[in-house]
Protein backbone atom coordinates (compact mmCIF):
# COMPACT_ATOMS: atom_id res chain seq x y z
CA UNK A 1 0.00 0.00 0.00
CA UNK A 2 0.93 3.59 -0.38
CA UNK A 3 0.48 4.66 3.06
CA UNK A 4 -0.57 8.34 3.75
CA UNK A 5 0.92 8.12 7.33
CA UNK A 6 4.15 6.33 8.45
CA UNK A 7 4.48 5.58 12.32
CA UNK A 8 8.06 4.82 13.23
CA UNK A 9 7.93 2.73 16.54
CA UNK A 10 4.45 0.47 18.00
CA UNK A 11 4.55 1.56 21.42
CA UNK A 12 1.36 2.73 23.10
CA UNK A 13 2.00 6.58 21.51
CA UNK A 14 2.33 5.16 18.25
CA UNK A 15 -0.64 2.33 18.02
CA UNK A 16 -3.09 5.43 19.12
CA UNK A 17 -1.73 7.65 16.34
CA UNK A 18 -2.35 4.79 14.12
CA UNK A 19 -5.64 3.85 15.36
CA UNK A 20 -7.37 7.11 15.65
CA UNK A 21 -6.39 8.20 11.58
CA UNK A 22 -7.12 4.91 10.32
CA UNK A 23 -10.92 4.81 11.84
CA UNK A 24 -11.68 8.67 12.46
CA UNK A 25 -9.76 9.95 9.27
CA UNK A 26 -10.06 6.55 7.01
CA UNK A 27 -6.13 7.08 6.71
CA UNK A 28 -3.68 4.26 5.71
CA UNK A 29 -1.13 4.02 8.01
CA UNK A 30 1.67 2.22 7.85
CA UNK A 31 3.37 1.42 11.40
CA UNK A 32 7.35 0.09 11.28
CA UNK A 33 9.18 -1.32 14.26
CA UNK A 34 12.28 -2.65 14.32
CA UNK A 35 11.67 -5.34 16.82
CA UNK A 36 10.09 -8.46 15.95
CA UNK A 37 6.75 -7.63 17.76
CA UNK A 38 4.62 -4.72 18.18
CA UNK A 39 4.11 -2.69 21.87
CA UNK A 40 7.46 -1.49 22.33
CA UNK A 41 7.86 -2.22 25.94
CA UNK A 42 4.70 -2.69 27.44
CA UNK A 43 4.46 -5.84 25.13
CA UNK A 44 3.96 -9.19 26.91
CA UNK A 45 4.03 -12.92 26.13
CA UNK A 46 3.25 -16.24 28.23
CA UNK A 47 6.17 -17.85 29.57
CA UNK A 48 6.05 -21.67 27.46
CA UNK A 49 6.43 -24.14 30.06
CA UNK A 50 3.71 -22.64 32.68
CA UNK A 51 1.59 -20.41 30.59
CA UNK A 52 2.14 -17.25 32.90
CA UNK A 53 2.12 -13.89 31.82
CA UNK A 54 5.85 -12.14 31.38
CA UNK A 55 5.62 -8.38 30.81
CA UNK A 56 8.97 -8.60 28.85
CA UNK A 57 10.30 -5.38 29.56
CA UNK A 58 9.67 -5.26 33.29
CA UNK A 59 6.43 -5.53 35.30
CA UNK A 60 3.32 -2.56 33.12
CA UNK A 61 0.90 -1.45 35.51
CA UNK A 62 -1.56 0.78 34.13
CA UNK A 63 -3.31 4.08 35.64
CA UNK A 64 -4.77 6.70 35.28
CA UNK A 65 -7.57 9.08 36.37
CA UNK A 66 -8.00 10.94 32.85
CA UNK A 67 -11.24 9.98 31.79
CA UNK A 68 -10.66 10.60 27.85
CA UNK A 69 -7.59 8.08 28.46
CA UNK A 70 -9.63 5.33 30.61
CA UNK A 71 -12.90 5.65 27.91
CA UNK A 72 -10.08 5.77 24.66
CA UNK A 73 -8.19 2.30 26.47
CA UNK A 74 -11.06 0.57 27.43
CA UNK A 75 -12.39 -0.09 23.49
CA UNK A 76 -9.57 -2.06 23.18
CA UNK A 77 -9.71 -3.72 26.45
CA UNK A 78 -11.18 -4.44 29.77
CA UNK A 79 -8.98 -4.34 33.13
CA UNK A 80 -8.91 -6.80 36.08
CA UNK A 81 -9.51 -5.10 39.86
CA UNK A 82 -5.57 -5.32 39.52
CA UNK A 83 -4.33 -3.08 42.87
CA UNK A 84 -0.84 -2.12 42.86
CA UNK A 85 1.14 -2.80 45.96
CA UNK A 86 4.73 -3.10 46.62
CA UNK A 87 7.28 -4.24 49.32
CA UNK A 88 10.99 -3.24 49.68
CA UNK A 89 13.24 -5.09 51.51
CA UNK A 90 16.02 -2.76 53.57
CA UNK A 91 18.31 -4.52 56.02
CA UNK A 92 16.50 -8.05 56.08
CA UNK A 93 13.10 -6.94 56.79
CA UNK A 94 10.58 -6.09 54.51
CA UNK A 95 8.50 -2.75 54.64
CA UNK A 96 5.27 -1.67 52.88
CA UNK A 97 6.40 0.52 50.01
CA UNK A 98 5.07 3.52 49.36
CA UNK A 99 6.10 4.94 52.64
CA UNK A 100 3.05 4.88 54.68
CA UNK A 101 2.11 5.55 58.29
CA UNK A 102 3.01 1.71 58.64
CA UNK A 103 6.13 1.81 56.80
CA UNK A 104 7.04 4.61 59.44
CA UNK A 105 6.28 2.99 62.50
CA UNK A 106 7.88 -0.62 61.58
CA UNK A 107 10.97 1.52 60.45
CA UNK A 108 10.77 3.41 64.04
CA UNK A 109 9.30 0.41 66.17
CA UNK A 110 6.29 2.83 66.87
CA UNK A 111 2.84 3.71 67.01
CA UNK A 112 2.84 7.23 65.72
CA UNK A 113 -0.29 8.59 65.00
CA UNK A 114 -0.71 10.29 61.68
CA UNK A 115 -0.43 14.05 63.10
CA UNK A 116 3.20 12.63 65.08
CA UNK A 117 4.22 10.62 62.33
CA UNK A 118 4.07 14.40 60.31
CA UNK A 119 6.10 16.10 63.16
CA UNK A 120 8.82 13.67 63.14
CA UNK A 121 9.49 13.46 59.66
CA UNK A 122 9.46 17.65 59.72
CA UNK A 123 12.18 17.35 62.29
CA UNK A 124 13.68 14.82 60.26
CA UNK A 125 13.70 16.44 57.26
CA UNK A 126 15.99 19.69 58.84
CA UNK A 127 16.09 22.96 57.05
CA UNK A 128 14.61 21.21 53.93
CA UNK A 129 11.29 20.80 55.56
CA UNK A 130 8.59 22.96 53.94
CA UNK A 131 11.02 23.75 50.95
CA UNK A 132 10.04 22.80 47.53
CA UNK A 133 13.59 21.56 46.00
CA UNK A 134 14.40 20.72 42.56
CA UNK A 135 16.77 17.40 43.16
CA UNK A 136 15.82 14.39 44.55
CA UNK A 137 18.06 14.24 46.81
CA UNK A 138 16.73 17.05 48.54
CA UNK A 139 13.03 16.77 47.55
CA UNK A 140 13.39 12.65 49.06
CA UNK A 141 14.72 14.58 52.46
CA UNK A 142 12.39 17.50 52.57
CA UNK A 143 9.44 14.75 51.67
CA UNK A 144 10.24 11.97 54.43
CA UNK A 145 13.15 12.92 56.43
CA UNK A 146 16.59 11.88 55.89
CA UNK A 147 16.55 8.28 57.84
CA UNK A 148 13.30 7.07 55.82
CA UNK A 149 15.10 8.56 53.04
CA UNK A 150 18.52 6.63 53.48
CA UNK A 151 17.25 3.62 53.89
CA UNK A 152 14.60 3.30 51.29
CA UNK A 153 15.16 5.90 48.54
CA UNK A 154 19.06 6.12 48.52
CA UNK A 155 20.45 2.63 47.75
CA UNK A 156 17.78 2.34 45.16
CA UNK A 157 17.93 5.16 43.62
CA UNK A 158 21.76 5.00 43.55
CA UNK A 159 21.31 1.28 41.92
CA UNK A 160 18.53 2.81 39.57
CA UNK A 161 20.48 5.78 38.25
CA UNK A 162 23.81 5.38 39.33
CA UNK A 163 23.87 9.55 39.08
CA UNK A 164 24.46 11.89 42.07
CA UNK A 165 20.37 12.15 43.59
CA UNK A 166 21.37 16.12 43.74
CA UNK A 167 21.96 15.58 39.74
CA UNK A 168 18.48 13.85 39.06
CA UNK A 169 15.43 16.64 39.19
CA UNK A 170 12.84 15.98 41.62
CA UNK A 171 9.62 14.89 40.03
CA UNK A 172 11.19 11.08 39.78
CA UNK A 173 10.85 10.77 43.19
CA UNK A 174 7.02 13.00 42.92
CA UNK A 175 6.08 9.70 41.63
CA UNK A 176 5.53 8.04 44.72
CA UNK A 177 3.11 9.32 47.57
CA UNK A 178 3.75 9.67 50.52
CA UNK A 179 0.86 8.52 53.16
CA UNK A 180 0.23 9.27 56.70
CA UNK A 181 -2.72 6.13 56.84
CA UNK A 182 -2.14 2.56 56.54
CA UNK A 183 -3.18 2.61 53.01
CA UNK A 184 -0.43 1.03 50.81
CA UNK A 185 -1.79 1.07 47.61
CA UNK A 186 1.20 2.56 44.93
CA UNK A 187 -0.77 4.61 43.11
CA UNK A 188 -3.28 7.50 43.67
CA UNK A 189 -5.31 7.33 40.68
CA UNK A 190 -9.21 7.02 39.75
CA UNK A 191 -9.02 3.78 37.44
CA UNK A 192 -6.35 1.20 37.69
CA UNK A 193 -5.92 -2.32 36.48
CA UNK A 194 -4.38 -5.25 34.12
CA UNK A 195 -6.03 -5.86 30.69
CA UNK A 196 -7.77 -8.93 31.42
CA UNK A 197 -6.44 -11.00 28.42
CA UNK A 198 -2.61 -9.44 28.66
CA UNK A 199 -1.04 -6.22 27.21
CA UNK A 200 -0.68 -8.21 23.57
CA UNK A 201 -3.96 -8.79 23.27
CA UNK A 202 -5.19 -4.87 23.70
CA UNK A 203 -2.25 -3.68 21.73
CA UNK A 204 -3.25 -6.05 18.78
CA UNK A 205 -6.78 -4.73 18.85
CA UNK A 206 -5.82 -1.54 18.58
CA UNK A 207 -4.04 -2.32 15.48
CA UNK A 208 -6.38 -4.38 14.01
CA UNK A 209 -8.36 -1.86 11.16
CA UNK A 210 -8.33 -2.62 7.36
CA UNK A 211 -6.49 0.86 6.62
CA UNK A 212 -3.21 -0.40 9.32
CA UNK A 213 -0.73 -2.45 8.58
CA UNK A 214 2.18 -3.20 10.95
CA UNK A 215 5.58 -4.23 9.39
CA UNK A 216 7.71 -5.20 11.80
CA UNK A 217 11.96 -6.22 11.96
CA UNK A 218 12.13 -2.70 9.93
CA UNK A 219 14.50 -0.20 10.92
CA UNK A 220 13.48 3.63 10.44
CA UNK A 221 17.63 3.98 9.64
CA UNK A 222 18.27 1.13 7.33
CA UNK A 223 18.84 2.97 3.86
CA UNK A 224 18.00 -0.83 2.24
CA UNK A 225 14.21 -0.93 2.92
CA UNK A 226 11.98 0.78 1.08
CA UNK A 227 10.26 2.89 4.21
CA UNK A 228 13.30 4.68 5.77
CA UNK A 229 13.91 7.82 6.71
CA UNK A 230 15.68 9.09 3.75
CA UNK A 231 13.13 8.09 1.35
CA UNK A 232 10.00 8.85 3.21
CA UNK A 233 10.68 12.41 5.19
CA UNK A 234 8.88 14.95 3.10
CA UNK A 235 7.27 12.42 1.03
CA UNK A 236 4.63 11.04 3.50
CA UNK A 237 4.11 13.03 6.97
CA UNK A 238 6.04 10.61 9.87
CA UNK A 239 4.85 9.85 13.65
CA UNK A 240 8.39 9.22 14.84
CA UNK A 241 8.30 7.86 18.06
CA UNK A 242 12.12 6.08 18.51
CA UNK A 243 14.81 8.21 20.45
CA UNK A 244 15.17 11.56 19.44
CA UNK A 245 19.13 11.66 19.22
CA UNK A 246 19.07 8.53 17.25
CA UNK A 247 16.64 10.50 14.63
CA UNK A 248 19.21 13.33 14.43
CA UNK A 249 22.06 11.17 14.09
CA UNK A 250 23.27 12.58 17.49
CA UNK A 251 24.06 15.65 16.11
CA UNK A 252 23.93 17.52 19.60
CA UNK A 253 25.12 14.49 21.35
CA UNK A 254 24.09 11.37 22.98
CA UNK A 255 21.00 11.81 25.47
CA UNK A 256 21.62 9.69 28.65
CA UNK A 257 19.49 6.60 29.21
CA UNK A 258 19.26 4.07 31.36
CA UNK A 259 18.57 0.37 30.46
CA UNK A 260 17.30 -2.67 32.33
CA UNK A 261 18.18 -5.85 32.45
CA UNK A 262 16.30 -8.82 33.24
CA UNK A 263 17.10 -12.44 34.59
CA UNK A 264 14.53 -14.66 34.30
CA UNK A 265 13.90 -17.76 36.15
CA UNK A 266 11.45 -20.61 36.16
CA UNK A 267 11.05 -22.23 39.45
CA UNK A 268 9.66 -25.24 40.91
CA UNK A 269 7.57 -23.96 43.54
CA UNK A 270 4.40 -22.33 43.29
CA UNK A 271 5.20 -18.89 45.18
CA UNK A 272 8.43 -17.43 45.25
CA UNK A 273 8.03 -14.27 47.45
CA UNK A 274 4.24 -13.54 47.90
CA UNK A 275 3.98 -10.44 45.92
CA UNK A 276 4.33 -9.92 42.76
CA UNK A 277 7.07 -7.04 42.99
CA UNK A 278 9.44 -7.33 45.73
CA UNK A 279 12.03 -3.79 45.90
CA UNK A 280 15.67 -4.51 47.06
CA UNK A 281 16.70 -1.10 48.91
CA UNK A 282 19.91 -2.27 49.91
CA UNK A 283 23.17 -0.97 47.59
CA UNK A 284 24.89 -4.54 48.29
CA UNK A 285 21.88 -6.03 46.61
CA UNK A 286 22.96 -6.43 42.68
CA UNK A 287 19.12 -6.25 41.39
CA UNK A 288 16.56 -3.41 42.45
CA UNK A 289 13.37 -5.89 41.99
CA UNK A 290 12.48 -8.92 41.83
CA UNK A 291 9.01 -9.60 40.06
CA UNK A 292 6.49 -12.40 40.07
CA UNK A 293 4.35 -12.32 37.47
CA UNK A 294 1.41 -15.38 38.84
CA UNK A 295 0.59 -12.44 41.31
CA UNK A 296 -0.46 -9.90 38.62
CA UNK A 297 -3.03 -12.21 37.62
CA UNK A 298 -4.31 -13.56 40.80
CA UNK A 299 -7.50 -14.51 39.02
CA UNK A 300 -6.07 -16.85 36.03
CA UNK A 301 -5.64 -20.63 36.60
CA UNK A 302 -1.89 -21.01 36.54
CA UNK A 303 0.09 -24.12 38.05
CA UNK A 304 0.37 -24.33 41.28
CA UNK A 305 3.97 -26.22 41.21
CA UNK A 306 5.61 -23.48 39.10
CA UNK A 307 6.23 -20.01 39.36
CA UNK A 308 8.22 -17.14 36.72
CA UNK A 309 10.73 -14.62 38.80
CA UNK A 310 12.30 -11.83 36.73
CA UNK A 311 15.70 -10.23 39.06
CA UNK A 312 15.77 -6.70 37.27
CA UNK A 313 19.27 -4.97 36.87
CA UNK A 314 19.64 -1.21 35.87
CA UNK A 315 22.74 0.35 33.89
CA UNK A 316 23.63 3.25 31.87
CA UNK A 317 22.39 2.27 27.99
CA UNK A 318 25.14 2.36 25.18
CA UNK A 319 24.35 2.37 21.89
CA UNK A 320 22.61 -0.30 20.39
CA UNK A 321 20.87 -1.39 24.14
CA UNK A 322 17.45 -0.28 24.87
CA UNK A 323 16.87 3.11 26.13
CA UNK A 324 14.16 3.02 28.99
CA UNK A 325 14.51 6.03 31.56
CA UNK A 326 15.61 9.36 30.18
CA UNK A 327 18.16 10.23 32.97
CA UNK A 328 17.90 14.21 32.42
CA UNK A 329 20.77 15.64 33.94
CA UNK A 330 21.39 19.47 33.21
CA UNK A 331 23.47 18.54 30.35
CA UNK A 332 20.93 16.55 28.86
CA UNK A 333 17.97 18.94 29.22
CA UNK A 334 20.66 21.06 27.49
CA UNK A 335 20.93 18.82 24.72
CA UNK A 336 17.01 18.58 24.61
CA UNK A 337 16.67 21.78 23.82
CA UNK A 338 18.82 21.67 21.23
CA UNK A 339 17.12 18.63 19.72
CA UNK A 340 13.74 20.57 19.99
CA UNK A 341 14.89 23.30 17.88
CA UNK A 342 16.19 20.75 15.07
CA UNK A 343 12.42 19.26 15.47
CA UNK A 344 10.95 22.60 14.44
CA UNK A 345 12.65 22.31 11.10
CA UNK A 346 11.49 18.82 9.94
CA UNK A 347 8.88 19.68 8.40
CA UNK A 348 6.03 16.21 8.16
CA UNK A 349 7.50 14.64 11.22
CA UNK A 350 6.05 14.63 14.49
CA UNK A 351 7.60 13.43 17.66
CA UNK A 352 6.23 11.43 20.11
CA UNK A 353 6.07 9.09 23.02
CA UNK A 354 8.98 8.88 25.83
CA UNK A 355 11.83 8.00 23.23
CA UNK A 356 10.64 10.48 20.65
CA UNK A 357 10.37 13.28 23.63
CA UNK A 358 12.70 12.20 26.15
CA UNK A 359 10.20 12.25 28.70
CA UNK A 360 9.46 9.81 31.72
CA UNK A 361 5.88 9.23 30.64
CA UNK A 362 4.14 6.19 32.03
CA UNK A 363 1.24 4.37 29.72
CA UNK A 364 -1.44 6.21 30.27
CA UNK A 365 0.93 9.63 29.69
CA UNK A 366 1.82 8.38 26.12
CA UNK A 367 -1.85 7.59 25.34
CA UNK A 368 -3.21 11.10 26.74
CA UNK A 369 -0.38 12.77 24.91
CA UNK A 370 -0.66 10.56 21.58
CA UNK A 371 -4.59 11.56 21.84
CA UNK A 372 -3.75 15.12 22.06
CA UNK A 373 -1.00 15.06 19.63
CA UNK A 374 -4.11 14.15 16.94
CA UNK A 375 -6.25 16.36 17.90
CA UNK A 376 -4.20 19.60 17.63
CA UNK A 377 -0.55 18.76 16.12
CA UNK A 378 -1.71 16.51 13.41
CA UNK A 379 -4.33 18.01 11.16
CA UNK A 380 -1.11 20.50 10.31
CA UNK A 381 0.92 17.91 9.28
CA UNK A 382 -1.68 15.77 7.34
CA UNK A 383 -3.09 18.74 5.94
N1 LIG B 1 12.44 4.61 44.43
C1 LIG B 1 13.26 4.24 45.47
N2 LIG B 1 12.94 3.13 46.22
C2 LIG B 1 11.85 2.38 45.97
C3 LIG B 1 11.00 2.75 44.91
C4 LIG B 1 11.32 3.86 44.14
O1 LIG B 1 14.28 4.87 45.71
O2 LIG B 1 11.62 1.38 46.67
C5 LIG B 1 12.78 5.83 43.65
C6 LIG B 1 13.77 5.51 42.52
O3 LIG B 1 14.62 6.62 42.34
C7 LIG B 1 12.84 5.31 41.35
C8 LIG B 1 11.78 6.37 41.62
O4 LIG B 1 11.63 6.36 43.05
O5 LIG B 1 13.51 5.51 40.13
C9 LIG B 1 10.44 6.14 40.94
O6 LIG B 1 9.94 4.87 41.28
P1 LIG B 1 8.85 4.10 40.39
O7 LIG B 1 8.43 2.89 41.13
O8 LIG B 1 7.80 5.07 39.99
O9 LIG B 1 9.72 3.70 39.11
P2 LIG B 1 9.39 2.74 37.86
O10 LIG B 1 8.39 1.71 38.31
O11 LIG B 1 8.90 3.64 36.75
O12 LIG B 1 10.72 2.15 37.54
Amino acid sequence: MTPDLVVVGSGFFGLTIAERCARERGLKVLVIDQRSHIGGNAYSEAEPTTGIEVHRYGAHLFHTSVDRVWEYVTRFTTFTDYRHRVYSTVRGEVYPMPINLGTINQFFRAAYTPGQARELVREQAGELAGTDPENLNDKGIQLIGRPLYEAFFKGYTAKQWQTDPKDLPASIISRLPVRYTYDNRYFNDTYEGLPTDGYTAWLERMADHPNIEVRLGTDFFDASQPINKAAVVGQVPVVYTGPIDRYFDYAEGELSWRTLDFEQEVLDVGDFQGTPVMNYADEDVPYTRIHEFRHFHPERQYPDDATVIMREYSRFARRGDEPYYPVNTAADREALLRYRELTKQERGVVFGGRLGTYKYLDMHMAIGSALSTYDNVLPDVLG
